[in-house]
């Protein structure tokens, strides 16, 4: 009988989970599991995941935008996915237990690149993955987190609840996380649409974009250029999936086999 994993999120298609996590799981040996996507709408959420287990899921990754559903729905949770408000892994145990962990914060912290005990910190945005982000600098020391968000309201919501600072302006960091969309699109303009000054950004300093997208960022693409150490998305997709997979299995994931998956299809894209 297979044992299956999945990732739960609406939409979901594009999601380069399932080639990553099957890479790790054929990598592992591990050839009685499978990894498919999860389309699930808001209202149909908990009451599919919650039949999933009989169904022979041993777990998920959950992503836009059941992220806090998620933990509303669990019946246990890590103090990291309480504290940051919201679960991307769910693991499924015996009658009905239902465990909510949050690995985007060690995902983060394992692809940094520099160990921010000590360093200033810039996080730019106020949604899920910048609780992630300001949870996890501040678990490992960093030592002032600003938090810059367009609607500042939800900055000052974030920093009530986590920690940090609000900032309204550009400042000089030595860690820059970007947590806002903006780079997605063709003809976003990172520089004009967030607060950072370019000339801050050079051998000293370390930028990271939550970000993926086929041929990379112009955040890091110009960050690179002044001499940053850079972080991509998928770095970060890697290790917040090597950690699921590590919680799902009991065993370590290759993030080689990962990165092998979602580099083919980043350039395919
Ligand atoms: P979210 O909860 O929807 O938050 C989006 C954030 O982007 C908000 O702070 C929003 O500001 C800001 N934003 C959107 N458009 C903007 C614009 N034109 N100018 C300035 N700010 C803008 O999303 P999320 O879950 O935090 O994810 C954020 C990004 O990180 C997404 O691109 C996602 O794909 C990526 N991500 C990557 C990973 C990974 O593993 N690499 C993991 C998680 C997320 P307002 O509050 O003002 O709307």
């Amino acid at each position: 009988m297979l044992t299956y994993l999945g990732v739960a999120g609406w939409p979901v298609a594009h999601s380069r989970s399932p080639a990553m996590h099957n890479a790790a799981l054929a990598a592992a040996g591990l050839h009685g599991w499978r990894y498919l996507k999860l389309p699930l709408p808001p209202e149909r959420f908990a009451e599919t995941v919650r039949a999933l287990p009989r169904a022979g899921f041993r777990g998920i990754n959950v992503t836009i935008p059941h992220k806090e559903a998620a933990l509303a729905l669990a019946t246990e949770a890590t103090e990291v996915a309480a504290a940051v408000g919201a679960a991307n892994t769910l693991t499924f145990g015996s009658g009905g237990a239902v465990h909510a962990d949050n690995t985007d914060v060690p995902g983060l912290l394992e692809a940094l690149p520099v160990d921010p005990a000590g360093r200033t910190a810039l996080v730019l945005g106020a949604g899920g993955a910048a609780r992630a982000a300001v949870f996890a600098l501040r678990s490992a020391g960093a030592a002032d987190v600003r938090v810059w968000n367009r609607t500042r309201p939800r900055a000052e919501q974030l920093v009530a609840a986590l920690g940090g600072r609000v900032v309204d302006a550009p400042e000089t960091a030595a860690l820059v996380v970007n947590c806002t969309s903006v780079g997605l699109r063709d003809g976003d303009r990172p520089f004009k649409s967030l607060p950072l000054d370019a000339d801050t950004l050079d051998v000293g300093s370390c930028v990271v974009d939550m970000v993926y997208k086929p041929g990379g960022t112009d955040l890091l693409a110009e960050a690179r250029r002044r001499g940053a150490t850079v972080v991509t998305g998928l770095e970060i997709l890697i290790a917040q999936g090597a950690a699921s997979f590590e919680r799902w299995t009991g065993t370590s994931a290759s993030r080689e086999a990962m990165r092998g998956a979602v580099v083919e299809i980043a350039d395919d894209t």
